[in-house]
């Protein structure tokens, strides 16, 4: 960042991070009326890459329809407003880059279709997500939030609950992470990542109907394998296959691809990172950084180059 000056990109313009304040009357915090996304900004050779900007932005908006926040900025003034908030704070590293649009100050009421929308991006230096690569998870026990009761495919800030309840009580049993099952006891994903196993040699992936959130990574993910030739099945996947799978892997914007290596005590590809597993990560982070121009698309760059 230049100097220690923060600027935050606040409901269509910048200002200094000191600025960007919200009432406690904030209808989002009491409710969690807010929808967000998460999106990466990978350095590399003096350029700043934001990875499926449009495609993030784009799922902002449809996450705030599907809960009736409607956003008072399109998908393209999210795009322009990310470029704006990483130019002036003048990124020299990676970062993590977070838009949410939330239901302003209004009255206490639930239905909020009248209040205020406010929209605010923020971006943090960032490298990695766990504290530590090849996890360790467990089947938490709480299920994902179902479609009969939330709207998974939306990333609203009240499903959220759901993810950091499982997290924590996977962290207090001492695993690095919690899978979910969803409401049938089919896998559904990890609390921020959606999950892949890889079974007779294929890849496998729950379904949208597995109460998942259709990650642009999981997309990135298929895209590539189907590319390099391997078979890739998008169907239920019941919690012993994953017992027995030759390789398991989570993926996402902030933990990109993490092998797993153990589930409920059990070890899965003899505790180490899988092939298959390994050879997606490196074309993931090749194709991240700018490193390969094979999928150059999806890569906005910040700064000029001249
Ligand atoms: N599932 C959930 C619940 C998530 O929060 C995320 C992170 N956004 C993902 C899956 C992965 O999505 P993406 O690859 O788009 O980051």
């Amino acid at each position: 960042m230049s100097g220690t000056r923060e600027f935050i990109w606040l409901d269509g313009g910048l200002v200094p991070a000191g600025d960007a304040r919200v009432s406690v009357k904030t209808h989002s915090l009491h409710y969690g009326t807010a929808v967000f996304e998460g999106i990466r900004g990978y350095y590399n050779s003096d350029q700043l890459f934001v990875f499926r900007l449009r495609e993030h932005c784009e799922r902002l908006i449809a996450s705030g329809g599907m809960i009736h926040l409607d956003i008072p900025f399109s998908a393209g003034d999210i795009f322009r407003g990310v470029i704006e908030l990483l130019r002036r704070n003048g990124f020299r590293r990676s970062v993590y880059i977070r838009p949410i649009a939330f239901v302003g100050e209004g009255d206490i009421r639930l239905d909020f279709r009248k209040h205020p929308k406010q929209v605010a991006i923020f971006a943090v230096p960032f490298d990695a997500y766990f504290e530590r690569s090849g996890l360790r998870v467990c089947i938490s026990s709480w299920r994902r939030v179902s479609q009969s009761s939330m709207i998974p495919r939306s990333k609203a800030a009240g499903n959220y609950l759901n993810s950091s309840v499982a997290t924590i009580e996977a962290k207090l049993a001492g695993y690095d992470e919690a899978l979910l099952l969803d409401e049938e006891g089919r896998v559904s994903e990890g609390p921020g990542q959606n999950l892949f196993m890889v079974s007779g040699g294929a890849l496998v992936t729950p379904p949208v109907y597995s109460a998942i959130l259709e990650g642009i990574t999981r997309q990135t993910v298929i895209t590539i394998a189907k590319e390099s030739g391997r078979e890739v099945q998008e169907r239920p996947i019941d919690r012993s296959e994953l017992y027995t799978a030759e390789e398991v892997f989570l993926t996402g914007t902030a933990a990109g691809i993490e092998a797993v290596l153990e589930i409920d005590g059990r070890e899965v590809s003899g505790a180490q990172p899988g092939k298959v597993t390994k050879n997606l990560e490196a074309s993931y982070s090749d194709i991240v950084t700018g490193r390969s121009t094979r999928h150059a698309s999806w890569l906005t760059p910040v700064y000029e180059t001249t």
